[in-house]
């Protein structure tokens, strides 16, 4: 029988998001037999996971090794990084990988049948898993979202929003919905489970220049914020170097780090070659907005002339669609925000610091990518940390009663920000940053800007992602120590228990 509109539903696991992390994990719990209900806010078009072009990195090929790729991602980490979750990632993403292969995603092969592993920036062997060329993450999300809608434990709740965390007696127990905008179908009011699972997505939309798509502004962070729970490392955003410059809607497109593993080339407004293309995220961020300062111009040319499009079939789409031949011209590209490396503070199953909710995928912090996120590491992290989460959820109590429970919450605080903001932490909390500029931030209306504001200030030095005009240089004595933040009190830099 339908549920009414209005009324509160029951069961084991409430996911929210519908991306890489929380399909991934709707399906693993629904496999363990858990009753799920999968809360989506969006189509699946709007999520970073759709959108992911390079793929998911796994120590699978003969030649490389779990100990090298924990090695590679150390290094990108910069001294930050949480040491167990690089084990814990590197150890399981090539069984992840193929269990998503006997979900029936189609990774690339070669022509022996064995899989056609890509190098990318930071990797030292070849270990990117690439569905499609240039399209992984949408047929990863394709793939599983058909799954999952046809589960019969699984309960898509597409077009709602989870508006609030339920909270009884300090232990989270369900979510309150609502529909996700104008248009959108009725929903429960309130979903009342053993255990929440957060898998919102980044916060890099928050950033008036983004690769991401709009709804990335780190909803799952604001709800978990305002319940309580711990926030960590919201200082620490990537920047990618490559997105596109165009007047054009495709303005922030990515152009991924492998069609730099396969021979593109960045140059300068003389037509040299400036760095090394295969460098960290981070070196070739900077290296381009040096160049952009110096020459004044708003971006740098990637050149693509000797790179075989056909591989990459969506970026070419993209490029001919903003009336760019890639055969024929330099590609204007500049940095963008793209990847949130903070998030919600979690365990290494997920749990954070409230009882009853978790959070996986890219809202949430485990501290895997230490100062510096290696590339396709975190559709990886999606699937590890979604698998690792379901595992720990049998330890969940019942949920309350709902006579218990009283009723769902009222919509917390939105999670949308204003344009004013996303200008400000461009401008403020961007590639380099400096006291001043960050202090002027934590005067911002939207919480989570002063929230990464403070988290910035607090750590003074520069390492990896984040750079600071007055602490220029990386400061070993914060080797290992996050920022951790809760409520309104000040950050704290801490080593992860
Ligand atoms: C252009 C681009 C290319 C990338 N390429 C790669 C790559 O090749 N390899 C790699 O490893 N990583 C890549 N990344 C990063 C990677 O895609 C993301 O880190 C990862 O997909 C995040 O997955 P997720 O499941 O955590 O979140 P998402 O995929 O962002 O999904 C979050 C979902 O949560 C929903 N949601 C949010 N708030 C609510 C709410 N309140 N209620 C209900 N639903 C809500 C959103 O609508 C969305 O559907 C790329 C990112 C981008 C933007």
């Amino acid at each position: 029988m339908a549920t009414e509109p209005s009324a509160v539903v029951r069961a084991d696991v409430a996911l929210v998001g519908a991306g890489a992390a929380g399909i991934y994990a709707a399906l693993s719990a629904a496999r363990a037999g858990a009753e799920v209900v999968l809360v989506s806010g969006s189509p699946l078009a709007a999520s970073a996971s759709y959108w992911a072009q390079g793929g998911v990195a796994a120590a699978l090929d003969a030649s490389d090794s779990v100990a090298d790729h924990v090695a590679d991602t150390l290094r990108a980490g910069r001294g930050l990084s949480r040491a167990s979750a690089v084990e814990a990632l590197c150890a399981e993403a090539p069984e992840r990988v193929r269990d998503l292969i006997e979900l029936g995603v189609s990774f690339d092969a070669d022509r022996t049948g064995a899989l056609a592993l890509g190098l990318e920036g930071g990797h030292s062997a070849r270990r990117v898993a690439h569905a499609g060329g240039s399209a992984t993450g949408r047929r990863i999300t394709r793939q599983l979202s058909a799954l999952a809608a046809t589960h019969p434990r699984v309960r898509v709740l597409e077009g709602a929003s989870a508006a609030a965390l339920w909270m009884v007696g300090g232990s989270c127990v369900g979510l309150a919905c609502e529909p996700a905008r104008a248009g959108s179908p009725p929903c429960p009011s309130g979903v009342l489970v053993s255990a929440t699972i957060l898998a919102t997505g980044g916060a890099a939309a928050l950033w008036r220049r983004t690769t991401n798509p709009r709804g990335a502004i780190g909803a799952g962070m604001t709800l978990a914020h305002s319940a309580g729970a711990r926030l960590a490392d919201l200082e620490l955003i990537q920047f990618h170097p490559t997105a596109l410059v165009s007047p054009t809607d495709r303005d922030g497109f990515l152009i991924t780090e492998a069609i730099r593993g396969e021979g593109a080339l960045l140059l300068d407004a003389g037509g040299e070659r400036f760095v090394d293309e295969l460098a960290p995220r981070d070196v070739v961020a900077l290296a381009v907005r040096e160049q952009m300062i110096e020459t004044g111009a708003d971006s740098v040319g990637l050149d693509l002339r000797e790179v075989d499009m056909t591989r990459f079939p969506n970026i070419r789409e993209a490029l001919v669609e903003s009336g760019i031949n890639p055969a024929v011209d330099l590609v204007p590209v500049a940095p963008a925000a793209h990847y949130t490396i903070g998030g919600i503070a979690t365990d290494l199953e997920g749990r954070s610091s409230l009882p009853g909710l978790y959070a996986v995928g890219e809202c949430a912090c485990t501290g895997l990518h230490g100062a510096n996120r290696l590339a396709s590491n975190s559709l990886a992290e999606c699937i590890v940390f979604a698998h690792r989460a379901v595992a720990a959820l049998a330890s969940e109590p019942e949920p309350p009663e709902a006579s218990a429970a009283g009723a769902p919450p009222p919509a917390g605080p939105s999670p949308v920000p204003p344009a004013e903001t996303r200008a400000a932490l461009w401008g403020l909390a961007g590639l380099q940053r400096t006291p001043e500029g960050l202090e002027q931030l934590t005067a911002d209306p939207f919480p989570l800007a002063r929230r990464i504001a403070l988290s910035a200030l607090a750590r003074r030095e520069s390492r990896g992602v984040h750079q600071r005009t007055d602490a220029p240089a990386l400061d070993s004595a914060l080797d290992g120590l996050h920022t951790v933040t809760a409520g309104e009190a000040e950050p704290l830099l801490e080593h992860w228990s």
